[in-house]
């Protein structure tokens, strides 16, 4: 094609004036502020303006590429990617339970219901309804985290990483942390344990080796200017064969031998023993409490099933501390947040009840029969609903809990795979993850899968009316 036809093509883009006097636009402008229409037509002349000089075949299209109805739902479009939150709800079909990119936990009910009641109005964040005065936001939670870990003291902040560097800075800045080289972890992108370090003013000592570190190890490492011994969870590996670590039990004996604190970050921070329920071991909060150790540290949105924070439990003089270090009002905890964490403790109180409930736990325990179940509903919604295109089985697989907890937890479960005669698996997920609700899911062996186990009865409906619409889609075209 001529550069001169493509020219006269290009001044042909209808303008923003002629486009606003449109009775369809005016009808838009009054649910909308004129900056975002006007915006919107920019941006949808924009785009087809980019379409005109990428095309190979224009003579052909032009009339169509013009016409109004073709034109107003661009706008249309362009409007709502303006006004539509970019932050939205997705559905996991991935079968990671705790998935960092997709939020990690989400919440019960109860949890949300008590972010809205303390959201909508004024709340005593800060206030002591019993004397009157001034409160402290921690004092909230404070009980329910030691009645339910044995700690004397507690603190929340905003996230895990927040309180491992609160309390290092708090502990040993400018001293020396004793760390094993088998837990100088990496959790997920910006979260390094040596760097960590070097942000809290601290200097990292070494010891041992990847895989073997012993007790005489920190105890030769121990000079006048180590503050602090700390272990770290390895959270999302685990080092396997001719291994040797030293436990928190013998760990904290040797500190109070030395008169130096311990501390041990402990990621994910289970409140409940999970091999009761057919899962891994994974250290329990309480196990740590119980060595005496000064200091532990988890995530509030990991296997707690809560919001993002930062929970530290300890003694109450290094509590006491922590909690006037300056870094404290920077990482401090949000009242959602805290509304929402201070209801998913409660829970806690009924073991049964939060194993049962909290989202986060309850798909780590759900079973082949449920799973089956579900992979069922989903099925037969599929077999009524699409009649060509999509091919489905319901397969055995497995899922993974995520967020670092339990690594080698395997977890049998029920998906839903579907290939097309039409269409690349790429192609499909991709389409999938564009449509509204977005839907993420797993390609394996050449076909999509649906894991059961993160998609609740509540999102079936959804997720097959997604599918549907993709394969529908592609048969109209
Ligand atoms: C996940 C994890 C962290 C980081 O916690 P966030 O709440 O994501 O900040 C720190 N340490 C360990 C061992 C972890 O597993």
């Amino acid at each position: 094609m001529s550069p001169t036809l493509r020219q006269q093509v290009l001044r042909k883009i209808p303008s923003v004036d002629d486009l606003l006097s449109r009775q369809e636009m005016s009808d838009l402008l009054k649910t909308y502020p004129r900056t975002v229409v006007v915006e919107a037509i920019r941006r949808g002349l924009g785009r087809l303006r980019e379409e005109i000089l990428n095309r190979s075949d224009l003579s052909a299209s032009e009339e169509t590429l013009f016409a109004f109805e073709n034109l107003f739902p661009l706008f249309q479009k362009e409007i709502g990617l303006q006004v539509q939150p970019r932050l939205r709800r997705v559905i996991n079909a991935t079968g990671i339970v705790i998935h960092t990119n997709l939020g990690r936990a989400p919440l019960h009910p109860l949890a949300l219901k008590q972010m809205i009641e303390v959201a909508k109005g004024y709340s005593n964040l800060e206030y002591d309804l019993a004397l009157g005065e001034r409160g402290d936001r921690y004092s909230h939670v404070e009980e329910i985290l030691c009645r339910l870990s044995g700690a004397e003291s507690a603190l929340v902040v905003n996230n895990n990483a927040g309180a491992v560097l609160l309390v290092v800075n708090t502990l040993a800045e400018g001293k020396e942390v004793i760390v094993s080289r088998g837990e100088l972890v990496e959790i997920g992108g910006a979260f390094r344990i040596p760097d960590v370090m070097k942000r809290s003013g601290a200097l990292l000592r070494e010891v041992g080796t990847t895989n073997r570190t012993h007790l005489t190890d920190y105890e030769k490492a121990i000079g006048s200017q180590a503050a602090l011994l700390l272990k770290v969870h390895t959270s999302n590996f685990r080092v396997m064969g001719f291994t040797s670590e030293v436990s928190l039990q013998d760990l904290v004996q040797l500190g109070k031998q030395h008169r130096l604190p311990v501390v041990d970050d402990l990621g994910s921070g289970c409140l409940i023993d999970l091999t009761k329920y057919g899962l891994e071991k994974e250290p329990t909060v309480q196990e740590a409490i119980r060595t005496g150790v000064d200091v532990v540290t988890f995530s509030g949105d990991k296997l707690l099933g809560g919001p993002q924070a930062g929970i530290i439990l300890g003694k109450k003089d290094i509590l006491k501390s922590i909690k006037v270090n300056p870094l404290m009002r920077a990482l401090r905890i949000d009242k959602l947040t805290l509304a929402a964490l201070e209801s998913t403790l409660l829970l806690f109180l009924d073991e049964k009840r939060a194993m049962e409930e909290i989202p986060t736990l309850r798909m780590l325990g759900l079973d082949m029969g449920a799973l089956k179940r579900r992979g069922n509903r989903l099925l037969k919604r599929l077999q009524e609903k699409v009649k060509k295109g999509g091919q489905f089985a319901l397969k055995e697989d497995v899922s993974q809990v995520g967020g670092g907890a339990l690594p080698l937890q395997e977890l049998p479960t029920i998906i839903l795979s579907m290939k097309s005669p039409d269409r690349s698996v790429n192609s499909l997920e991709e389409s999938l993850r564009k449509s509204e609700p977005p839907i993420i899911s797993r390609i394996s062996k050449d076909e999509l899968v649906f894991d059961m186990r993160t998609v609740s009865d509540e999102e079936i409906p959804l997720l097959a009316g997604g599918i549907e619409k993709v394969l529908n889609q592609m048969n109209e075209k």
